[in-house]
């Protein structure tokens, strides 16, 4: 028997931003409460082959996945929702279409016809989506196409849709559309108005959509569903409600009262099994109800923007649910602290410096790592944050003044972080770091070792520049000791202080591997060592 092949697309329409990457990830979670081989794919119609290159002021965070794809944030989303690990199939891009596109014409492949959207890239785009479900061994995939319907980029996929429905049973093929239903500030009414215009939109691109997902301010009346239903030309029962909730982890509990899951399934003629959403809402319920209280400071460069550090925010949610407190977050740009001093810190019971990209802010982060340590203040760096706290511990406390990353003072005398032999040659900027799922070795006794309970760890990296081996037996003997080593002892992939309630620094990012489900150790021990300080 052939296996199980289901394809749920969604689409959204009126605005960008009204969370289609969480419905999708809920839509996830919720089919895999029930059972269901499920799996998530994002397309991001732009022409970057990844999201690597991109600014955070346009995307937000850049998310890293563990074969060391630099993806857009909603695949953080669909990991931390799915509870589930993704990769490169998972993600696909305008870039990497037309890229195996020409490459297949320059090598020939075509026979000498014309190369063309339809057939050649719209084929190429549904392998990549029929290849998700392949991959993951899944038997149902939905796919989230980015964007807004109506956009240039996204006609391409549109139109392979269309083609996966003509051609495929009408029981494999869903398409949910998630659209906008606005109050008008002057009247309170809600509008449905957009989003009738938004599958008119989807419409021109041969698409009829079988579900309406309203993303609106208030809970949708029974009138205005009716109305959706028959300007849409959907059944009354196809139009969910997806109202502004407190948490984003709150959104699949919403979709299930309105059973978007089942109703799904059916339309798949899929037999929806029995739903097991306790450990789900047993989270939701501590997030909500918090006993603690603590207050972390994350210095940054980005911080005016709180979606470049997204899965940092969200790892200490998960931390904070885990232990019953509520962690607020004060986000101090790291210019402040170059202005004010350190003392724009006061208060936090613990600071983060998070990861980042050049030099602007850079001697702030650097005030802040020194502060945590003249504090005692618990203190995580990530990423850059570690390269911080090993310049400001070289400057301060084994007094070479001038000690820097060669990423901001090529010429600095005291390279502490420099590039390593393999990277000195790279001269590209996209997809050339360090990148994905290395393995370190934990030191027995260390801090980050109690955190782990582990010899041996597997973590996501980013970056370019490494601890310089040079100073290991220096900072080691001043105290700054190295907990965490590659295992061939080469890469310092940790650093933590000695005489310090809990100073740690990780050259890789923890935060891509927190799950609501599953607190991160690393987390878990940070806000543990800031409550009780
Ligand atoms: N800019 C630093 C490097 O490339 C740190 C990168 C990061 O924090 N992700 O090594």
């Amino acid at each position: 028997m052939e296996p199980l092949a289901k394809y749920v697309f969604v689409t959204g329409g009126v605005v960008s931003g009204l969370g289609k990457g969480v419905v999708t990830a809920s839509l996830g979670c919720l089919l895999r409460a029930r059972g269901v081989a499920v799996t998530l794919q994002k397309i991001d119609p732009y022409l970057n082959v990844d999201a690597g290159t991109i600014n955070p002021y346009e995307h937000g965070e850049v998310f890293v996945t563990r074969d060391g794809l630099e993806t857009d944030l909603d695949i953080g989303h669909y990991e931390r929702f799915l509870d589930q690990d993704l990769g490169r199939p998972n993600y696909l891009t305008t870039g990497q279409v037309y890229w195996s596109v020409i490459q297949r014409e320059r090598r020939g492949d075509y026979l000498g016809r014309t190369v063309q959207v339809i057939p050649h890239v719209t084929e190429e785009i549904k392998a990549r989506i029929r290849g998700a479900l392949e991959a993951t061994g899944s038997e149902l995939v939905v796919v989230e196409v980015g964007g807004t319907v109506g956009d240039i980029e996204g006609l391409p996929y549109l139109e392979a849709i269309r083609q996966m429905r003509d051609e495929l049973p009408r029981d494999d093929v869903a398409v949910i559309h998630l659209a906008y239903v606005p109050i008008l500030s002057t009247t309170g009414e809600l509008k449905t108005k957009p989003t009738q215009h938004s599958v008119k939109e989807l419409r021109a691109a041969g698409i009829q959509p079988d579900f309406i997902v309203a993303r609106c301010p208030i809970s949708l009346p029974d009138a205005l569903r009716r109305k959706i239903a028959l300007f849409c030309d959907v059944p009354v029962d196809h139009v969910i409600e997806d109202r502004d909730l407190p948490s984003i982890y709150e959104v699949p509990l919403c979709l299930a009262e309105e059973e978007l899951d089942v109703k799904l399934l059916r339309r798949l003629n899929l037999e929806p099994k029995e739903s097991d959403l306790r450990a789900w809402k047993d989270f939701v319920q501590r997030l909500k109800n918090p006993e603690n209280f603590v207050q972390i400071g994350i210095v940054g460069k980005y911080v005016e923007l709180h979606d470049a550090y997204l899965s940092l925010v969200e790892a200490l949610r998960h931390a904070g649910a885990a232990l019953g407190a509520r962690v607020e977050i004060r986000w101090i740009p790291a210019e402040r602290v170059e202005k004010e001093g350190a003392e724009a810190l006061a208060g936090v019971q613990g600071i983060i410096v998070p990861g980042g990209f050049g030099e602007r802010g850079i001697e702030g982060k650097i005030m802040a790592a020194d502060y945590a340590r003249r504090q005692g203040i618990p203190f995580l760096g990530i990423c850059l944050g570690m390269q911080v706290a090993a310049i400001a511990f070289a400057r301060a406390v084994l007094g070479r003044k001038n000690a820097n990353s060669t990423e901001f003072d090529p010429r600095t005398p005291d390279p502490v972080i420099d590039l390593l032999p393999e990277q000195t040659k790279v001269q590209e900027k996209g997809g050339t770091m360090r990148l994905g799922e290395y393995p370190a070795e934990l030191a027995p006794g260390s801090k980050i070792f109690s955190a782990y309970n582990l010899e041996r760890i597997h973590e996501r990296h980013r970056h370019r520049y490494e601890f310089n081996p040079r100073y290991l037996e220096l900072f080691s003997r001043a105290g700054f000791v190295p907990s965490a080593l590659s295992p061939d002892g080469r890469l310092v992939e940790a650093l933590e202080l000695r005489d310090h309630p809990w100073y740690v620094a990780v050259q890789f990012h923890p935060e891509f591997r927190s799950r609501p489900l599953r607190p991160h150790p690393l987390f878990l021990s940070f806000l543990k060592a800031c409550l009780s300080s």
